[in-house]
């Protein structure tokens, strides 16, 4: 598919059938009509128009209600494909998806240690020639490229402005990825990504306003109302790793003071350790600390409950700024899940506002986990289709 071809390929009619389809399908046209407020006749032409794109299929037979036995419509699954990649602090993740979130192919590399722009983009490319060559006779299936990356991200330009982590600066990433292989590119901050992963597949329904919170080695959100990302005037919203908790806390990698991702991200859960724990070996790392929690060594169990205290009020704020109806939480640090849970739950029960609330902010764990992020980049073309 050429460039450019989603926005001709799209009308408002268009969209909200090929969404009711995803969502209610196996669906008859007539259901279809009746559900959307569209005329028959032209669910009649667009199905047409979906089928004729590889993006609808007719399936089985569905009831009768006297009659002749309707045909059903479903997603045509393997019709078309995605690649998404998730670029993090330390690896380039790509996969091919189909339209229902199925992975085809996989690949991953390291990030070099103290990369350049060329060098990372070079990489970038590297890795979704991998994936694509695992599909060679299918390639032209391919709809386009969603990049995940770690740090600020400029969405219009698709330009990665800063990623802490790394160090890396300006990184034209859509630019280039166009250049390479003349597909549509869209490049989102990774948690972001990751919200719409989890909101796409992750079989929750309808929530009005849905925020996943990431927290591994950086700590980021996404916030999704009314079917959006939200992005904020400065492409801001969701940055919750960066809320000050503390005036005079330790310095964060964007350089502030007290920032919650000081306080929960993996290196702070280390630290905490160390500091809790007189004979913490020098090599300790936060999966270490879960593993000595999970044999029982009570110091560490202290350190994992005082880190879900301190999750718990990161998720107040955002509980008190934006309030969202469920709160998904994922990424490196959440694997800890049955050490921290508790205390987030019992923190959110403490400091919510209202009785409603303590009792009805609805806190999950990622039901996709560690493809989370690099299926939600996939989904980026797919919203881009769909909404
Ligand atoms: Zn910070």
């Amino acid at each position: 598919m050429l460039r450019g071809t989603f926005q001709l390929m799209k009308s408002v009619n268009k969209t909200a059938i090929l969404n009711k389809i995803r969502l209610a399908g196996p669906i008859s046209r007539a259901d279809i009509a009746k559900e959307t407020g569209i005329t028959p006749p032209t669910v009649s032409t667009i199905v047409k128009e979906l089928m004729a794109e590889n993006l609808v299929a007719e399936s089985r037979l569905g009831k009768s209600k006297g009659g002749r036995k309707p045909t059903l419509l479903l997603l045509k699954e393997d019709g078309s494909y995605v690649i998404g990649v998730d670029a993090g602090s330390k690896t380039i993740k790509a996969i091919v998806s189909d339209l229902v979130g199925h992975v085809l192919a996989r690949a991953e590399v390291e990030i070099y240690p103290h990369s350049t722009n060329e060098a990372f983009l070079e990489q970038m490319t590297a890795v979704i020639r991998t994936v694509l060559s695992e599909i060679a006779d299918q390639c032209e299936k391919v709809l386009g490229i969603g990049v995940a990356m770690h740090g600020v991200v400029e969405i219009e330009s698709g330009i990665s402005l800063y990623s802490s982590k790394t160090g890396l600066r300006n990184v034209p990433i859509k630019e280039t990825l166009e250049a390479a292989f003349d597909l549509p590119v869209t490049v989102e901050n990774n948690s972001r990504a990751m919200a719409i992963g989890e909101y796409w597949f992750g079989d929750y329904g309808y929530i009005q306003r849905f925020s996943v919170i990431n927290i591994g080695r950086g700590v980021g959100s996404g916030l999704i109302v009314n079917d959006k990302l939200c992005y904020g005037a400065q492409d801001l919203t969701g940055e919750i790793g960066h809320v000050s908790i503390s005036l005079d806390g330790d310095v964060c990698s964007c350089g502030n003071r007290g920032c919650f991702e000081t306080f929960v991200s993996g290196d702070a859960i280390v630290k905490r350790a160390k500091k809790m724990i007189q004979d913490a070996p020098d090599d300790l790392t936060a999966e270490k600390v879960y593993a000595f929690a999970k044999e029982g060594k009570t110091d560490y169990i202290h350190v994992l409950e005082e880190t879900g205290k301190l999750i718990g009020i990161g998720i107040i704020n955002l509980v008190h700024t934006v309030n969202p109806d469920q709160i998904v939480l994922g990424g490196g640090v959440m694997k800890s899940a049955d050490f921290l849970m508790p205390q987030i739950q019992q923190t959110i029960r403490e400091r919510a506002l209202t009785e409603k609330a303590k009792a009805e902010t609805k806190v999950v764990i990622s039901k996709i986990g560690d493809d989370a992020t690099v299926l939600g980049a996939a989904a980026l073309l797919l919203t881009e289709l769909f909404y």
